[in-house]
């Protein structure tokens, strides 16, 4: 029994007596539990945590973001007041790089006041050492709690942290995916007896032509309906990178990582992060169905290249000694090259905004979607 995590002893409890877990509420519980959360009381970022991000690889990806966010700030009139948020901003890296950035643009810098959505108290703590000399912040549960005004938005890996839901495709049609207790005593993956009525009605077309066995993961789109109506009604944009794909499809991607490697996710509970990958499509039809406007997604590389992250590396390396200099060329490769070791193609963008807004930098729609 002592081998569980006080997690997992928990998930149990819980499973005795509810039955099986639907995947959402067992990823749900794992990451953001208020006393045994993974997020909650540790910072897993960084070479000596779980995992590595973009604006822990190199300071040129917050500050082409903020430099991005000033350029969103021109196509709304730049306002005389304007809300730079952020969610779930891990060590406060991008934040940072961002606001040192946009230094360059004082009409830009005193426009902007700081709101950060955050849920963990260690990452809101490394958050205020980080932004101390940078700006006054103001922290919330949730994006909910922000006060009202246009605003520029930023997420980056944030919507993978957000449950998924998981359904089996079967002969009987889509069984929501649990977790239930097996006859080895292990935590393991089963489904609902009763397949969910209707469900492929709601499927993407892809989708519903999936054969037996294939499982299809979605997420409730609560937070991205949030933003979009917040920037359709005060104004803004918001700004999504993330890992997924383009458009939504059949497949698993739900995932366990520890010290930067992958692990089962069903074991050793909230002592791993889980992520599931983002399905951008999803997303852009969300915001476009309330009637904001999507803007891309394009895959990261080209995103950050359009901003002109080569020039930037430059510019970085020209008085730089020689081990700064391989550190913003292995960044540069990192954050634009190809899989499996560059971050390029795998990480994508969106932009949502307010209809009036044509275009925003770097996210031009030559990207398909549907
Ligand atoms: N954006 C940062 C951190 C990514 S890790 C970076 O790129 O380095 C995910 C972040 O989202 C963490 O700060 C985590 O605490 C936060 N988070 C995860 N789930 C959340 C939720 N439901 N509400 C608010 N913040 C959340």
């Amino acid at each position: 029994m002592s081998d569980y995590s006080p997690l997992e002893t928990l998930i149990r409890k819980q499973i005795k007596a509810n039955g099986p877990m639907p995947v959402s509420r067992y990823m749900q519980i794992c990451l953001t539990h208020p006393q045994y959360g993974y997020y909650l009381k540790r910072d897993p970022l960084g070479r000596d945590g779980d995992f590595v991000t973009a604006p822990e690889i190199s300071q040129m990806f917050g500050e082409l973001v903020g430099l991005w966010a000033a350029s969103v700030w021109h196509a709304m009139g730049m306002p005389a007041e304007v809300k730079f948020i952020e969610l779930g901003p891990g060590r406060g890296t991008m934040m940072a790089d961002a606001l040192r950035a946009v230094k360059i643009l004082p009409a830009f810098r005193e426009a902007i006041s700081v709101h950060l959505v955050e849920k963990s108290p260690t990452l809101r703590d490394k958050q205020r050492e980080k932004l101390a000399d940078a700006a006054h912040v103001e922290w919330y549960e949730q994006i909910e709690d922000i006060p009202e005004g246009p605003a520029i938005i930023l997420a980056n890996e944030f919507f993978d942290a957000l449950p998924i839901h998981q359904a089996v495709r079967k002969e009987t049609g889509w069984h929501e995916r649990a977790i239930e207790i097996d006859g080895d005593d292990a935590l393991a993956f089963t489904t609902a007896p009763n397949p969910m009525p209707r469900f492929d009605v709601l499927l993407p077309p892809v989708v519903r032509a999936a054969p037996v066995g294939a499982i299809f993961e979605w997420r409730p789109d609560n937070e991205i309906i949030t933003l979009a109506r917040r920037v359709r009604d005060q104004g803004g944009a918001a700004l999504i990178i993330d890992y997924g794909h383009l458009r939504s499809d059949a497949g698993e991607t739900f995932q366990a990582v520890a010290r930067h490697n992958y692990t089962n996710p069903l074991r050793n509970a909230g002592l791993a992060d889980l992520t599931a990958h983002v399905d951008f499509q999803a997303l852009a039809r969300a915001a476009e169905d309330v009637g904001a406007r999507a803007h891309g997604p394009v895959e990261q590389g080209a995103f950050l290249k359009s901003l002109g992250i080569e020039t930037r590396a430059q510019a970085l390396m020209k008085n730089a000694d020689e081990d700064s200099q391989k550190l913003t060329t292995a960044g540069l490769a990192r954050l634009t090259g190809p899989s499996p070791e560059g971050m390029g193609s795998l990480f994508k963008v969106l932009g949502i905004s307010h209809p009036a807004i044509q275009t925003l930098a770097a996210l031009s729609d030559q990207e398909a979607k549907s």
